[in-house]
């Protein structure tokens, strides 16, 4: 059942082989053919404006009032390239050596190998289109360094890359837009892709403004719709960022991927009340001056200024020697939660470590720290009220990105033919722990590079049936939506979805978060399918459908999200193993770091949906290691 079409020969020449072996549509057969490209962030906007470029009829989907609200445009810190601008050991060999060990081994080598590769073509491709690298004085780009490794590769704009490519992204696919080769469905959410004759040929929406159900037809469907962090309810993702249209196709067929391979950032800004319903992310990029510390003492209350050096525990640099304060997220998050369960978290929680820019500030002078980091520093004072120049900033680990995703094969095509998924939306690169600025990266891959040549050898090497949204499929869809949009309405209940939510992302965070367990997970899975029950018989939801109604919006959504939780803990439950983002109580090494078990865990879990109330099934993707040797990950 799992293919993942991995060319053959040797690694470097994989994907140059894939590309001559591809099929071509020639130019002038290319505007007879629909393609639908769901998500206009950074992967769907890079798509559909490059298959607008080579001349296909592109409509792209998003639910935002306009591509440029993505939550891409979010994204503060940087994206990765081999270009080796500093000099200073970087290659395409090192970027993918660092990823597949940054993800603990549970990445496809081919893919991160071609993820590294086209790097290099993203930057050239982004400057082109004007985006503002920072640069040094001389005019060159600029680089800094993330998490995970050991050089400066990271391109940046001050805090704001996501914001300043996606800029990019949005100017071309204007220009498609405007050239009449891309439609822009903006207020439009996907609810059910559609399968004709095994093949996804479109898809059901729901317009938000209005409330019409809609149907839309084409020869390819291509979802690159964002992660689902907010099954925890509090995460760093944009509040409405959700895994309905991933969620949908699973449920038609197409296989998920490592669904409990999640990524908690280290450097958010602490839960400060019980009614927040958002985290903020302070961008890793900050550990490349900010120094990590608490008190040695438990239980300390005197002011950050107050507690002299050597009674600060800087426990990043200590323990981790050779890469400090600079170790990859999940090292650096456990080690946060570790030492404010030990009870010395700062804060009025405790749930709290400080990130401290003193020598930063001695060492650089304080001009050239609000240079890099301004923006950043001034998001924290809004949020906290506190001056990040004078007094250490106080984060702590919170949900973030999702490596898991739909299952795809080499060429970004999911198990259903004809619909394929890129960006965060996939099961991703990244294995079980993403590097820092590698989701930009690797959406920008998929986007520009992946989907714009295979998308079109699909086109061309595929027997298309004429297909209208006449056909019964189309009809069996659209009566499927309405039907569930029916049901919440008719609930009447008392409880609202964000309680639900609430309560869901609780469970979440408790037992399938930072750490889990064999009892932890087991109680989730006895809870979740209790509050989805009380979901279906005591939800509350006011106003119609027939108009705008964003209880209603927020229903649909989390009525996915409560499915998607009972498989992330199932999968969670499986994998017995530690291994990057998914720690296991269980499988530690003896100075507490995660156990990886490669002898029976060396595999992407792909769940195959049977049906409401059935239990999924589990198939496997054994990972095979030939250029990056197994080993256990270590940054001491
Ligand atoms: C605060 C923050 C900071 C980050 N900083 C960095 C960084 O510095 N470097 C880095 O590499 N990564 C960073 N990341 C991760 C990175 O931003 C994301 O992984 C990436 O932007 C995702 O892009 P995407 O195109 O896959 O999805 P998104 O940008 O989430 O876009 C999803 C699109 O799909 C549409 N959509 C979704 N569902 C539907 C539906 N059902 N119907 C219709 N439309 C739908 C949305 O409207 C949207 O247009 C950060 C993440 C966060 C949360």
């Amino acid at each position: 059942m799992l293919e993942a079409r991995i060319p053959t020969g040797p690694i470097e020449q994989q994907w140059d082989k894939c590309r001559f072996e591809m099929k071509l549509v020639n130019p002038a057969n290319r505007r007879k053919h629909s393609i639908i490209v769901v998500g206009a962030g950074l992967a769907g906007a890079a798509a559909a404006a490059t298959l607008g470029q080579q001349g296909y009829h592109v409509h792209c989907f998003s639910y935002h009032d306009t591509p440029r609200r993505a939550h891409s445009v979010a994204a503060q810190g940087g994206i990765n390239s081999a270009k080796n601008y500093r000099n200073d050991g970087d290659s395409i060999l090192r970027l993918f050596k660092d990823t597949v060990k940054g993800g603990d081994f549970r990445a496809r080598e081919a893919n991160v190998y071609r993820l590294a590769q086209i790097s290099l073509n993203i930057i050239d491709q982004c400057v082109a289109q004007g985006v503002p690298f920072a640069r040094e004085y001389g005019g060159l780009l600029d680089n800094r360094s993330f998490g995970g490794v050991q050089v400066e590769r990271t391109f940046y704009a001050r805090g704001q890359t996501g914001q300043q490519l996606l800029l990019g992204a949005y100017q071309a696919l204007e220009e498609q837009i405007a050239a009449g080769r891309v439609t822009m469905h903006t207020r439009s959410e996907l609810l059910d892709v559609v399968i004709v004759n095994g093949r996804a040929r479109g898809i059901v929406t729901r317009n938000l403004a209005t409330g019409h159900i809609e149907r839309h037809v084409a020869d390819v469907v291509v979802l690159a719709t964002g992660g689902y962090s907010n099954v925890f309810y509090l995460s760093t993702n944009a509040k409405a960022s959700n895994c309905t249209a991933i969620w949908r196709a699973h449920r038609r067929g197409a296989l998920f991927g490592n669904p409990c391979f999640t990524q908690i950032h280290p450097t958010c800004i602490p839960l400060s009340s019980e009614h927040q319903s958002k985290l903020t992310l302070m961008s890793e990029s900050l550990r490349n001056d900010g120094r990590v510390w608490v008190p040695k003492k438990k239980g300390e209350t005197r002011a950050a200024k107050d507690i002299p050096e050597n009674e600060r525990d800087y426990y990043l640099e200590s323990r981790y020697p050779s890469f400090g304060n600079l170790v990859p997220r999940d090292v650096a998050s456990r080690n946060a939660k570790e030492v404010c369960d030990e009870g010395r978290g700062v804060g009025s929680s405790g749930q709290g470590v400080y990130l401290d820019f003193a020598d930063a500030i001695q060492r650089l002078g304080l001009e050239v720290v609000r240079e890099k980091y301004g923006n950043l520093f001034d998001i924290y004072q809004r949020i906290t009220g506190e001056d990040a120049y004078t007094v250490p900033m106080r984060i702590y680990p919170a949900p973030h990105y999702t490596m898991g995703g739909l299952w795809v094969d080499y060429r970004l095509m999911t198990t259903i033919p004809g619909l394929f998924a890129g960006g965060e939306a996939n099961f991703s690169d990244h294995g079980a722990n993403r590097l820092g600025a590698s989701a930009l990266m690797q959406g920008l891959a998929d986007g520009y590079f992946v989907l714009p040549c295979t998308v079109p050898d699909y086109i061309a090497s595929t027997k298309l049936d004429p297909v209208d949204v006449s056909h019964p499929a189309f009809a069996d869809a659209e009566a499927e939506v309405r039907n569930r949009i029916k049901m919440l309405l008719s609930i009447k209940g008392k409880r609202s979805p964000d309680s639900f939510h609430k309560e869901l992302g609780k469970i979440m965070w408790d037992e399938c978060g930072m750490a889990r367990s064999e009892a932890g997970l087991k109680k989730a899975l006895a809870r979740i399918p209790w509050l989805r029950d009380e979901f279906w018989k005591n939800l509350k939801i006011v106003g119609g459908e027939d108009e705008l109604n964003q209880t209603l919006e927020k229903a649909n959504r989390v009525s996915d999200f409560l499915e998607l939780a009972e498989l992330m803990c199932l999968d969670a439950l499986q994998r017995t193993e530690s291994c990057g983002g998914h720690f296991r109580l269980e499988s530690q090494t003896a100075d507490g770091e995660a156990k990886r078990d490669d002898a029976n865990f060396s595999y992407t879990a792909a769940w195959e949906w049977k049906g409401t109330g059935q239990a999924p099934a589990l198939h496997k993707e054994p990972l095979v290691f030939e250029h990056v040797p197994l080993s256990q990950r270590s940054y001491k």
